[in-house]
């Protein structure tokens, strides 16, 4: 099946950065949010975000305008009705994506592929309350959307094999790299790094090291780029919480647990960047760790 013309619901930092990657790479792009100032505030971050993009000479002007003008803002779910594949970035809640789900299939032509970007919901599930789980399946894009190369995707156990293949295909033109990952919690990246930073958050608890050892250690020893308590608060502490959690739940088994000190620090609301605090306080010029 030939994908053209793209629905992508939910205008946040995911929908808005899927919406910019499709439109530059030649797809006609209808975006629509519960919220219609959010989606437009997404385009005035897709514009920000294409010029920067300009300024480092990754595209042209003119790449810049056919994108752009590529993107339509649109105000229900019957206005993605003719689209080929819609993809799903709204909030992270199971009641809210069924519903977007129920809803969208009363318009949305039956050969359309619908895909979810969720994090953490089991696609299975969320596939088996449509009206085509073999038309369904997670397309797991990473943050920053136009800056990161990897799209996870993962196979319901009803998916299709053509639906997964179209899928890989769309992924490759959007300049992505894909990496199939299996229906189980957290797919790849987040079953593996958030134990990471969850370690990180218990060596901190335990006193193994203070947050600026931990991070500079993790830096200089492993070569990563950020730090783990770094990385914790840039995603979010109460994120990193939730996928703990699924993780734990989903899994049964206590290598999982979330550590104290962070269900503690999301009691707090000191959820990192977002919230101006985390594992370090954001109020200066540099960041300050908090203990
Ligand atoms: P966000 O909160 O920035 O955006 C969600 C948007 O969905 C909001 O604009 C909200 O108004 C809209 N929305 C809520 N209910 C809706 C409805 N019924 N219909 C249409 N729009 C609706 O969230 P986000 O960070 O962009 O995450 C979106 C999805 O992507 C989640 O499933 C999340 O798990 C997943 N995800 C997030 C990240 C990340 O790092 N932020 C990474 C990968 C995947």
């Amino acid at each position: 099946m030939e994908i053209r013309n793209i629905g992508v619901i939910g205008a946040g930092a995911m929908g808005s950065g899927i919406a910019h990657v499709c439109a530059l790479a030649g797809y006609d792009v209808s975006l629509v949010d519960i919220e219609r100032a959010r989606a437009d505030a997404a385009l005035i971050i897709i514009t920000g975000n294409m010029d920067r993009q300009v300024r480092r000479g990754l595209i042209t002007e003119d790449e810049k305008a056919d994108g752009l003008a590529r993107i339509g803002v649109v105000d229900s779910f019957a206005d993605l009705s003719q689209c080929d594949c819609v993809i799903e970035a709204a909030s992270e809640n199971e009641a809210v994506k069924k519903e977007i789900f129920a809803k969208l299939t009363e318009t949305l032509k039956a050969e359309a592929i619908i895909c979810s970007n969720t994090s953490s919901i089991p696609i299975t599930r969320l596939a088996a309350a449509t009206d085509r789980p073999e038309k369904f399946m997670g397309m797991h894009f990473m943050n920053p959307v136009p800056v990161m190369k990897l799209v996870e995707l993962i196979r319901g156990l009803a998916t299709d094999p053509e639906t997964f293949n179209t899928i890989r295909e769309l992924t490759l033109t959007l300049q992505k790299i894909p990496a199939s990952a299996e229906d189980f919690p957290a797919f790849i990246v987040n079953r593996i790094l958030l134990p990471m930073i969850n370690e990180a958050v218990y060596a901190l608890y335990e006193g193994v090291g203070t947050v600026e050892s931990i991070d500079t250690a993790m830096k200089l020893g492993a070569n990563h780029p950020m730090g783990p308590l770094e990385l914790a608060d840039f995603i979010g502490l109460d994120i990193c919480y939730s996928v703990m959690q699924v993780l734990y739940d989903g899994l049964a088994d206590t290598k999982y647990r979330p550590c104290p000190l962070l269900a503690k620090y999301v009691e707090a609301g000191w959820l990192g960047r977002k919230s101006g605090k985390g594992f370090y306080d954001y109020a200066g010029d540099e960041p300050v760790p908090t203990r």
